[in-house]
């Protein structure tokens, strides 16, 4: 359970709709985040604490209008969790180092495991890869 404090901390430090999914588990419309269609090469970190979550290289067009992964960038940087809300039986991922909601894991990926991380936009940052 999280204090007052750090609610009303996220609040100054987060945008209305960041503070929607990251922290109240919401979901931005499909087709309306930044990143669902975006093909730049970087890395994507949480945009609650800035750890670095995905990479473009395991990035893949869903067609489903969210961001979508095979995998994280470093299985240490996310958690798992079952997730019954809406009558479903979903896995929910989490940053692990801040615990934001960043979405759900989905078994119709394109990789041999079809796992697929299905990602809010607006739960992520993007930096671009320097070029040497
Ligand atoms: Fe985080």
């Amino acid at each position: 359970m999280e204090s007052k404090i750090s609610k009303e901390k996220w609040r100054k430090k987060l945008t209305k709709e960041q503070y929607r999914v990251l922290r109240e588990k919401g979901t931005e419309h499909a087709f309306t985040g930044k990143y669902w269609n975006h093909h730049e090469k970087g890395i994507y970190k949480c945009a609650g604490c800035g750890a670095p979550l995905f990479s473009s290289e395991e990035k893949h067009d869903s067609g489903t209008g969210w961001p979508s992964f095979d995998k994280p960038y470093d299985e240490l940087n996310v958690q798992e969790k079952p997730d019954t809300s809406y009558d479903m039986q979903r896995t929910e991922v989490l940053c692990s180092n801040c615990g934001g909601h960043l979405g759900h894991i989905f078994n119709d990926g394109p990789n041999p495991t079809s796992c697929r991380y299905c990602i809010n936009s607006v739960s992520l940052d993007f930096q671009l890869k320097t070029k040497k």
